[in-house]
Formats: C-alpha cells, structure tokens, sequence
C-alpha cells in the first residue's frame, strides 16, 4: 500500500502555517504597518516617472546586476565614509536579511534574537532551513547585557537579529550594546536591523558608527520608513566588503529592476524633501506616548515611528472596537499589548477619540491594575 500524502506536497515544518501579513482593510485611518503617512510631492512624483521613462526603453535589457549607481547613492546617503563595496540592496529589507540567513545560517547553523522580536524573523530561518533561538528582553524591553552575552557564548549563533529601534516595541540599543554582540558573537555575523533609524530620539548613535570596529557587524536599513518609499520595495545593508561579496553568491540573478533601481536612485536625489516630515512624526509620537501615559496605560519608550501600549484584558477586543471607528492599528508585541503607528495630526487625532471611546469599556491586563506606570 503506498502512503497517501497531503496535497499540496509542502516541506513539513510548513504546512498549516498562515502567511505572514497584517490585514490589508480598507479603512479611513491606517495605522498598522509602519509607513509614512505622507506621500511624495508632485515635484517628486514627476521625477521618479521621468526616471522610470528613462529606464523603460531599454527594459528588452537585464539590469545592471551590480546596481552601481544605486549603491554609490546609498553609500553616500549613509555618510559615515561607507562606501560603494560596502553597500548592497534588495527588494526590502525583508529580503536584505533572507539573504543574510542563506549566506550564512542554513542547516546546523542557528540564528538568534531577543524577544519581543521582529516576526519575521524566525520565518527567515525557517525558509533558509537554520535553527532559530530566541532569548528574552527586560520587563522595560532592554537587553541584559550579561545575560545576552552569556547566551551567544553558548549557543555560538551564526547570526544575531537585532532590530533597533526594536519592532515591537521601539526600543533602540545603546552603542555599548552592540559592541558586546559583535564581540560575543566572535565569528558569527551580527546584523543591527535599523529600519526605523532615523526615527530615533537625540542622543541615540546609529551602529553604523560601529561598522570600523567589528567585521562582524552588519547595519540594515531600509527606504520604507523614513524616506516613504514602501511601494517601491528597496532595503539595504552596510558591512564590510566580503560579507556583500559574500551574499552575491546566494541572490537570484538580476534581482533588483531596472525600475526598482531607477526609482531608487531618483528618491535619493529627493532624500532631504522625503525625510523632511521625520521631525514632525518623531514629535507626534512623543505627543502619543505622552497622552496615553495620561491616560493611565503602560507605554513602551519609542525610537520608532510607532508606539507600543497596554496592557489590556482583552486587546483582540479594543483592536476590534478601534476598527470598528475606522482606525485600524496591529495586535501585535507580548499579551495584552498594541501597537499603533504614527500618522498626521488629524490621525493621531481620530485614534485619540476612538480610545477614549473604548477604553470606557476596557478592563485593564490583571497584571497592571496595582501597578499603572
Ligand atoms: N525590519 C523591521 C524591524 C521591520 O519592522 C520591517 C518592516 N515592518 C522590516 C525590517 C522590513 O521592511 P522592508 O522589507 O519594507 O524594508
């Protein structure tokens, strides 16, 4: 008798398995997956569609696979005497860091985090077929030093995934830290993912200062935050030359467009129009953090573009009557928190008023009711 088995014939570890995605609904107010409320001016509108113009007479052609220009912008936006050898790009950070994972994790090797930890994380190492480990932050969501450095020592991972400012949470690490990780990681690559980087509060250093330090050290960005280019799907990452040289090996030939490229570069000429609302957004979300303190809640210090509060009975339950008032944000972080993301003014306003609303009838999390911070 031959064993029947299941349709789709999937790998194992994937069957059942959800796709990752928040909830694509069309609702009035969106404040769920991290963007920047503000869209392009026409002035730069025009110029990405001359620069797509340009690029589509010639689209019967590969790409410049090396994306020379692209990273000649990138190395140059990032300042900190990075250079071109040091830059490489992808669509999305998402894929910057798969890539990451298939160069050097893979079986028998393991990657490690700290939780509440980006989620896309372990879905890297699952795809790249590398073991994943997570250990635990501060009740504040810091990282104990001693106890990350003792872990790494143990574990040996082959690569560290440290966003900061973190998402969920928007906590940034402090340069010391990164410093510890490169240097308990010995040969294992540490990857400081700053998608949200600008967005951090002053007095807070990028790693890319840390880059001359540690060969091991990777920062990753990404043009979907700041630079409100989410559509356009281009991550990045500085580190030392032979790690880019070293991710040529596993990318697909040709993976960043002609058009993707050519967009990118026209949004790097633009870089000071389309991070000009930065300031503004970091000012909203501390006037958010602020007004939901006020409001009796517990509130994750933020680095980020988002906030991350609670903590709440039954947060599925102000979720819902959040988008029941047409402001949609994510259910996300550890039990009883939410995450909601900064928009403009009259946004931020509309999740103000639905809040209130609700929390009318919200029981708080039984572990914070003594003990509102
Ligand atoms: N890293 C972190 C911490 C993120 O939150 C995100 C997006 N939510 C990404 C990376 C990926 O962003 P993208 O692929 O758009 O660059």
């Amino acid at each position: 008798m031959t064993a029947t088995r299941p349709w789709p014939p999937l790998r194992d570890e994937l069957r059942g398995i959800e796709p990752y995605g928040a909830p694509q609904l069309d609702v009035p107010v969106q404040l769920n997956v991290n963007e920047n409320p503000y869209g392009p001016s026409p002035r730069v509108v025009a110029d990405i569609a001359a620069a797509v113009t340009a690029v589509a007479g010639d689209l019967n052609r590969y790409p410049d696979r090396e994306f020379t220009e692209l990273r000649q912008g990138l190395a140059t936006y990032l300042g900190h005497g990075v250079t071109p050898e040091q830059v490489w790009a992808a669509n999305g950070s998402n894929e910057v860091m798969l890539q990451l994972l298939q160069a050097f994790g893979g079986p028998g090797r393991c990657a490690l985090s700290f939780a509440p930890t980006y989620s896309m994380y372990p879905e890297y190492a699952r795809d790249s077929v590398t073991d994943w480990l997570v250990g635990r932050r501060e009740e504040d969501f810091s990282l104990d030093l001693d106890a990350a450095r003792d872990l790494i020592v143990e574990h040996s991972p082959a690569v560290v995934l440290m966003p900061s400012p973190n998402n969920p949470t928007g906590t940034a690490l402090p340069p010391e830290a990164v410093a510890v990780l490169c240097e308990a990681a010995g040969d294992g690559i540490v990857v400081v993912d700053e998608a949200y980087g600008e967005f951090r509060r002053a007095g807070t250093p990028s790693a890319l200062e840390l880059l001359p330090e540690h060969r091991n050290l990777v920062v990753s960005r990404t043009m979907s935050k700041a630079f409100a280019l989410a559509g356009a799907r281009l991550g990045y990452l500085a580190a030392a030359p032979e790690i880019c040289d070293a991710i040529r090996v596993v990318r697909l030939p040709y993976h960043l467009s002609a058009v993707t490229q050519a967009v990118a570069v026209a949004a790097l000429r633009h870089a000071p129009e389309l991070l000009g609302r930065v300031d503004e957004l970091r000012g909203e979300r501390d006037r958010c953090v602020a007004w939901l303190r006020e409001q009796g809640l517990r509130v994750a210090d933020s680095d980020a573009n988002f906030v991350l509060f609670g903590r709440f009975a039954d947060r599925h339950a102000v979720w819902q009557g959040l988008l029941d008032r047409g402001v949609l944000i994510r259910e996300t972080g550890p039990d009883g928190w939410l995450r909601v993301s900064v928009g403009m003014p009259a946004e931020m306003a509309a999740f103000r008023r639905a809040l209130t609303e609700v929390m009318e009838n919200a029981p708080r999390h039984a572990d914070d009711e003594e003990d509102p911070r």
